[in-house]
C-alpha cells in the first residue's frame, strides 16, 4: 500500500517538475522569437580579410570643425588608425614599401554616424544594416550579456559590425512577482532599494557595461540615489525621467544624458496637470513658455539629449494609416521576429502604436491627430530651444520600434532634425562629434591618431542632409567596404529575413 503511495507521489513530483521545466522553454522560446532571435543569421557577418593599410587619396575632407570640405586630401589609414591626413602624399611607407592606393575620386569623407539610440535585441543582422547605412558606432540602450559578447566578437575582429557602446538594461522598481516576470521576460535590471540598486551597478560596471540607464519605472529614490554609486564605479547615468520624478529631481540626479527629447515633454506635462485632445494648445504656450529656462539648465548642468524626433513625429500616421507608414519604410530589412510580434511588432494587427477599436470612436481620427500631433510639436519646439543654447544633442532613433528600421532610420531622423530646425551641419555633428565627445571615444573626427571609422560620399551633406545617404563606402576599424559589399550586407540580410518570414509583407514593398 505504502509503496503505491510512493510511486503517485514522485511521479506527481516529476509530471510538476516536467511541466515547469517546459513552462520555463515555451516563454524562453516566444520570448527569443519576439526578440528577433529565431531569424535565420545573415550569412556576411564573420569578419573577413580586408584592406587595412592604404592610401585614399583624392578625398574632399571634413574638417575638425565639421562645417567645411578641404579638397583634394590624401588619407592614409593602417591598422584600424587615421594615420596621416595632407595633399599628394607618398604612396610608400618610410621603408620604401609601397601602400595601395584607393582613389576616393574627389569624394567626401566624413566621420561614420553614431545612432546614440538603439534596441539591438538578439539578432547580429541588424549589425549589417548599420554599417550599410554608414553607422560604425551604435549606443545599445537595453544591453545585456550578448550584447557585450557581440562587442568583444567585433572588436576581436570575428563579427563585422559597428563599434558597440553597451548602456546596461533599464534600472526599474517593481513588486516582487511582476519584477521577476519582467526581469526574466524582459532582461530589465529589477532593483528594490537605493542599496541594491547601489551593488546592481558595481557589478554592471565589474561586468564591462559602459552605463546605466533609468527607466520610467525607476522609483524616485533610487532615481536620486543612483547616480553618485555610478559616477564611482565609472559608468553614465542616462535615460528616462522617471514617472515619479520631476525636473528639480533630473537636475539632482547626476543623469550626464536624457534618452530622448521626448522624456522633456511628459514631464513638462506631468506639471501642466496632463493635456487632452481637448486643450493642446495651451500645452504648447505651456511648453513655449517654460522651454527656454529649461533648455538653460540643461545646459548649465551639462546634460546631453537625445533626439529621437522620428519616431514620434511618426505616430499620428501609425495610428491613422499604418499602410502608409510601412510603404515608406523599408521594411524588408526589419526583423521579421519583431515585425510580426504580438509584443513589439509593426504590422497593421499587432502594431505597438495601434489604437484598440474599443477606441476607434465618434472622432477618434481628430483625437488623435490633435494629441499626438501636439505631442510631436513640443518636442521641436524643445529641440529648437536645447540648439539655440548650446545643449548637445545627439542622434538617436530608437531603431527597432516601429517604423525605426536599423540603420536607415538615422537618415530619416537626420531630415527630421532638419524639419525641425537645425542646420545641416548641426546635425552631422550631433551624429559624429557630439556622441564621440559625450563617449570620450576617439571617432567623430577625420583626424590623424583618430579611430578610421569613416564613409565616403557621392554628394555634399552640409549642403543638404540628404546627401548622407549617397554612400560610396564605408571604413569599420580601417577595414573598406566598397558599395558592392555594403549591397551584399544589405542583401544578405534581406534573404536571411525573407527565409523567416511568417507573414507576407509584399503589398507594402
Ligand atoms: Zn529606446
Amino acid at each position: 500500500m505504502k509503496k503505491w503511495y510512493k510511486r503517485i507521489a514522485i511521479s506527481s513530483l516529476l509530471f510538476l517538475m516536467l511541466s515547469a521545466v517546459s513552462v520555463f522553454f515555451a516563454v524562453e522560446y516566444r520570448v527569443d522569437e519576439m526578440f528577433g532571435g529565431q531569424t535565420v543569421a545573415a550569412t556576411h557577418l564573420q569578419g573577413k580579410e580586408f584592406q587595412s593599410d592604404y592610401l585614399l587619396k583624392n578625398a574632399q575632407v571634413l574638417n575638425p570643425a565639421g562645417d567645411s570640405f578641404l579638397v583634394g586630401q590624401d588619407v592614409h589609414i593602417r591598422d584600424g588608425l587615421i594615420i596621416r591626413i595632407g595633399e599628394n602624399l607618398p604612396a610608400f611607407d618610410p621603408k620604401g614599401q609601397s601602400i595601395p592606393v584607393v582613389n576616393a575620386n574627389g569624394h567626401f569623407l566624413i566621420p561614420g554616424y553614431t545612432d546614440s539610440h538603439v534596441h539591438l535585441w538578439r539578432s547580429k543582422n541588424d549589425l549589417l544594416l548599420y554599417l550599410a547605412n554608414g553607422v560604425t558606432q551604435v549606443r545599445e540602450m537595453h544591453g545585456v550579456q550578448r550584447h557585450l559578447n557581440w562587442k568583444k566578437e567585433i572588436d576581436s575582429g570575428a563579427l563585422l559590425g559597428p563599434d558597440l557602446y553597451v548602456v546596461a538594461s533599464q534600472l526599474a522598481t517593481f513588486g516582487f512577482w511582476e519584477g521577476l516576470w519582467i526581469g526574466w521576460t524582459s532582461e530589465r535590471n529589477i532593483v528594490h532599494t537605493p542599496e541594491q540598486a547601489s551593488e546592481r551597478v558595481q557589478q554592471l560596471a565589474k561586468q564591462g557595461y559602459d552605463a546605466v540607464k533609468a527607466s520610467s519605472f525607476v522609483s524616485r529614490e533610487i532615481y536620486l540615489a543612483i547616480g553618485q554609486p555610478a559616477k564611482e564605479a565609472g559608468l553614465e547615468l542616462l535615460g528616462h525621467i522617471p514617472m515619479e520624478a520631476n525636473l528639480d529631481d533630473l537636475f539632482n540626479a547626476q543623469q550626464s544624458e536624457v534618452a530622448h527629447i521626448e522624456e522633456f515633454v511628459k514631464a513638462l506635462d506631468r506639471d501642466f496637470g496632463g493635456y487632452t485632445s481637448a486643450n493642446g494648445e495651451a500645452f504648447i504656450s505651456y511648453v513655449r513658455k517654460y522651454g527656454p529656462e529649461l533648455a538653460e539648465r540643461v545646459k548649465a548642468k551639462g546634460i546631453a539629449v537625445a533626439s529621437t524626433l522620428a519616431i514620434i513625429n511618426s505616430f499620428t500616421q501609425q495610428k491613422l494609416d499604418i499602410h502608409s507608414a510601412l510603404n515608406e519604410h523599408p521594411i524588408e530589412y526589419m526583423n521579421p521576429g519583431l515585425l510580426e510580434s504580438a509584443e513589439m511588432g509593426w504590422l497593421p494587427d499587432v502594431n505597438r502604436y495601434r489604437v484598440d477599436e474599443q477606441y476607434r470612436k465618434d472622432d477618434w481620427r481628430e483625437r488623435v491627430e490633435k494629441y499626438w500631433g501636439r505631442y510631436a510639436e513640443a518636442q521641436n519646439i524643445l529641440l529648437q530651444e536645447f540648439v539655440s543654447k548650446g545643449v548637445p544633442i545627439l542622434a538617436g532613433t530608437d531603431a527597432n520600434v516601429p517604423v525605426m528600421v536599423p540603420g536607415f532610420s538615422l537618415h530619416r531622423e537626420f531630415q527630421a532634425m532638419v524639419n525641425a530646425g537645425m542646420t545641416a551641419p548641426q546635425v552631422l555633428t550631433s551624429a559624429t562629434q557630439a556622441p564621440a565627445d559625450w563617449m570620450q571615444w576617439p571617432v567623430g573626427k577625420v583626424h590623424s591618431g583618430y579611430r578610421a571609422n569613416l564613409v565616403l560620399l557621392r554628394e555634399n551633406p552640409l549642403e543638404n542632409i540628404e546627401a548622407s545617404r549617397t554612400i560610396e563606402s564605408v571604413i569599420i576599424r580601417g577595414n573598406l567596404l566598397d558599395r558592392k559589399t555594403l549591397d551584399q550586407l544589405l542583401n544578405s540580410v534581406k534573404k536571411a529575413n525573407d527565409s523567416s518570414r511568417a507573414v507576407d509583407i509584399r503589398e507594402y514593398l
